[in-house]
């Protein structure tokens, strides 16, 4: 196993009505910008219960975030939270409402243009010079309430890129589980994918010594696997809204990445896809995860067999069973209502590739994954093998 250093101050609130704990979760006598999103949460009732639980606090408000969210956007936050001398943000929503908070939190005391936070990767480690914020979770997926990370789009640019540090972990985040009741199916199917693919970022490793960490992260994706097809399907049932937005978290609050590589390709190619075509987060996923476990077949396959016994309970050699375990995955996300070829969500597929590979060129991304060897050649067979 590596070493590795565990830390994790953000409290975590979890089950039925612990909206109202905001009354006393919040810093007392604490002026806060409450953050939200496109006006889901006055639809289900989510701002008022945040409302009354505020109610004895002042409040400036901030929503219009969008979906993945803009730089642009979340400046006008920051220039709002420095003239109203803002104590504590509030993010009201899903992950891209917590990482556009990170971002906010991240900005309004930083020294030189805030875009170099996403530019340069910056990474917040001093916590007197962000601003604290809390989360109330109103969509299962990224584990953004439990993290340090933030993803952040620049409009102007078409770039979407993260940033973090020990200094973006929440205080607190409320995850009350009934609040999935109003979420679309897409966005239900999206979550479950988005957490399941964040198990396997970590999970699908090698040199991989953590046999806790696989078996927490099994245990993630059976539970996932168990409940996914069902609360699409019934969002109302408690057990399995509580167990879904329980597996959320768990998958990316970094207990499974202790100890353990990590590859995070993944993402990295599904960032430039949204970028480039708007698709949605977790959708990107899952057209690119399958193609890179193909093209990087002979560095995972110890693990993919592992998985695939684990989990689907495949039996034959290593290969047969690595492959088989690829294409098990690939009908888990067709059940998920997942579409896995880019030519399926956009026309315009063809030019991906290329572009793909010369921003990575341009940006030093020269060696991907948790071995380095996702070559520039091997990242263009992958998004080539998704078209
Ligand atoms: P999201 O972008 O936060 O929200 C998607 C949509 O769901 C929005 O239109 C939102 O509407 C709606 N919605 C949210 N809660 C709802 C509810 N309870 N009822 C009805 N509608 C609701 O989705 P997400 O998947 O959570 O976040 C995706 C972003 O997180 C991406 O930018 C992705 O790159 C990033 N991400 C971050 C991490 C991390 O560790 N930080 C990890 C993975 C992904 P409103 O806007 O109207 O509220
Ligand atoms: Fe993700």
């Amino acid at each position: 196993m590596l070493n590795f250093e565990l830390y994790n101050p953000t409290q975590l609130v979890f089950g039925k009505g612990q909206i109202e704990k905001l009354s006393v979760l919040a810093p007392y006598g604490a002026k806060i910008l409450l953050a939200y999103g496109g006006g889901s949460i006055f639809k289900n009732g989510i701002y008022e219960q945040v409302k009354t639980a505020l109610s004895g606090f002042e409040i400036v408000e901030f929503g219009g975030i969008e979906a993945n969210p803009q730089f642009e956007t979340l400046m006008k936050a920051v220039t709002l939270i420095r003239e109203e001398k803002i104590d504590f943000i509030l993010a009201v929503g899903g992950g891209s409402i917590i990482d556009g908070v990170k971002f906010m939190s991240a900005a309004v005391h930083f020294e030189g243009n805030p875009i170099d936070i996403l530019l340069k990767r910056i990474l917040f480690k001093d916590i007197s010079k962000v601003v604290p914020f809390g989360t109330v979770l109103t969509l299962p997926a990224t584990g953004s309430e439990m993290n340090s990370g933030s993803v952040v789009t620049i409009k102007t640019t078409q770039e979407k890129l993260d940033f973090g540090g020990s200094a973006m972990f929440p205080k607190f985040s409320i995850c009350d589980p009934t609040v999935i009741v109003s979420l679309p199916k897409r966005q239900l199917q999206n979550g479950v994918v988005d957490a399941y693919i964040h198990v396997l970022e970590q999970y699908l490793t090698y040199p991989h010594e953590g046999y806790l960490q696989d078996r927490i992260a099994e245990s993630i994706l059976q539970t996932l696997i168990q409940v996914g097809p069902q609360v699409v399907e019934n969002p109302s049932d408690y057990a399995l809204a509580s167990n879904f937005m329980w597996s959320c978290t768990m998958a990316l609050n970094g207990l499974i990445q202790k100890g353990v590589p990590s590859d995070w390709a993944t993402h990295m190619i599904g960032h430039e896809l949204t970028a480039l075509y708007g698709i949605d987060h977790a959708r990107t996923l899952a057209i690119i995860g399958p193609n890179l476990y193909r093209i990087m077949f002979e560095t995972k396959k110890g693990k993919l067999a592992q998985y695939g016994k684990r989990i689907f309970n495949l039996s034959g050699t290593e290969d047969e069973i690595a492959h088989e375990a690829i294409k098990k995955t690939v009908e888990f996300f067709h059940t998920m209502g997942m579409q896995t070829k880019l030519s399926e969500c956009t026309k315009d597929y063809e030019k991906a590739a290329n572009f793909i590979v010369n921003r990575f060129e341009k940006r030093g991304w020269k060696a991907l994954g948790e071995k380095q060897n996702i070559t520039l050649e091997k990242l263009k067979s992958i998004v080539e093998m998704s078209y």
